[in-house]
């Protein structure tokens, strides 16, 4: 006698359940699974071929919180009890495998002979010893190829998931006309954000089909990003200093003589900066003991000067803001190393630079 459910396109929780209302006193030696009329093979107990069913429908989960999910197989799919005595049945883990490797040819261990290993995957002898390029006389070897088949799986899982996201900060610059234009001074860091984000996805056989937003929620807000931005044309009214090096000569009487500025000590073509804004009045190349210089006007009564410069970047009449890169330093003219020669000269008398610019 045989039995015959006809689960079709019903949902996996149904399958299970229906397994286990259907137990009853006389337990089938075997139950044999059908999928869309193709017989897949024998296993013990309807329990296995629907523990199996289930197995077979674990994908790997979305980096998220799945809430719920349902799954159901769109193939037909039925469970027939064998009464036949003693016969071969794969365990539920071989059904698994079976099933994952459907679509293409296989190899697994042999067990029986050529006609029990057919009964044992649901297929026809003629089919098996084809694949395996034997005769039904061959000796079975130990391990045997079964062919694929044309089932097409499809197990649709409908998930509804939860997932944090991202939430990008803002930027909001606010200009500043106390500073020299182009300097950016950070007033407050940007922190981003996190929303909680409630989706429906479905997916056929693991991949994503669908996925639709139910709903977004804010867990934490973003902290905007905060810049200056400086606008002030021109002098500032105070010096940076124009490079990085250390002193090796203060301003002031030297050798009998007297320093007209500061050096700073510096390996040649080293950045130097316009210690403020202004137009650029002298840019000479070869000047006598200054070498090559710079001379730049902040049009507030100061002037400064760079020499011993191995590279001039700016020309006569050039504008300059406060940090803006003029030249490399060198050790041109009349110099005793590599260094920058930098003077702060205050209505036509100089200062010493240090006066101006912390060291
Ligand atoms: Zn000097």
């Amino acid at each position: 006698m045989k039995k015959q459910f006809t689960l079709g396109a019903l949902a996996l929780s149904m399958i299970i359940s229906l397994g286990s209302q259907t137990l009853h006193a006389a337990s089938p030696k075997a139950v044999e699974l059908f999928i869309d009329q193709e017989s897949l093979g024998l296993v013990e107990s309807r329990e296995a071929a629907h523990g199996a069913l289930k197995d077979l429908a674990v994908f790997p989960k979305l980096d998220a919180r799945v809430q719920k999910e349902s799954i159901r197989f769109n193939n037909k799919i039925e469970v027939k009890d064998l009464e036949e005595k003693d016969p071969a049945v794969m365990s539920q883990k071989d059904l698994v495998l079976r099933l994952r490797n459907l679509s293409k040819d296989y190899l697994v261990k042999s067990q029986g002979t050529w006609q029990e290993e057919a009964k044992k995957y649901g297929l026809d002898l003629e089919d098996l010893l084809e694949a395996n390029k034997k005769k039904l006389t061959d000796p079975v070897p130990e391990k045997i190829c079964l062919p694929a088949s044309k089932i097409n799986l499809s197990i649709e899982a409908k998930e509804e998931v939860q997932y944090d996201l991202d939430v990008a900060y803002k930027t909001r610059k606010i200009e500043d006309h106390t500073l020299a234009k182009g300097k950016e001074v950070l007033v407050q860091a940007g922190k981003k954000g996190l929303e909680r984000v409630d989706a429906k996805v479905v997916r056929v056989n693991g991949e994503k089909v669908d996925h639709l937003v139910q709903k977004i929620e804010l867990v934490q807000a973003p902290v905007d990003e905060i810049i200056r931005i400086g606008t002030k044309e021109g002098a500032t009214g105070s010096f940076i200093k124009p490079t990085n090096g250390r002193l090796s000569s203060p301003f002031g009487p030297r050798w009998g003589s007297f320093h007209r500025g500061i050096d700073l000590a510096c390996p040649i073509g080293t950045q130097v900066l316009a210690a403020d804004g202004g137009v650029v009045t002298r840019a000479r190349t070869n000047a006598g003991s200054y070498g090559n210089y710079i001379d730049i006007d902040h049009g507030n009564g100061y002037t400064t000067r760079y020499a011993h410069l191995s590279l001039i970047e700016v020309h006569v009449g050039q504008k300059v803001s406060q940090g803006d890169p003029i030249a490399k330093s060198g050790n041109t003219g009349r110099s005793t190393g590599p260094h920058l020669h930098f003077e702060v000269c205050n209505q036509g008398n100089l200062e010493d630079p240090l006066k101006h610019i912390q060291n």
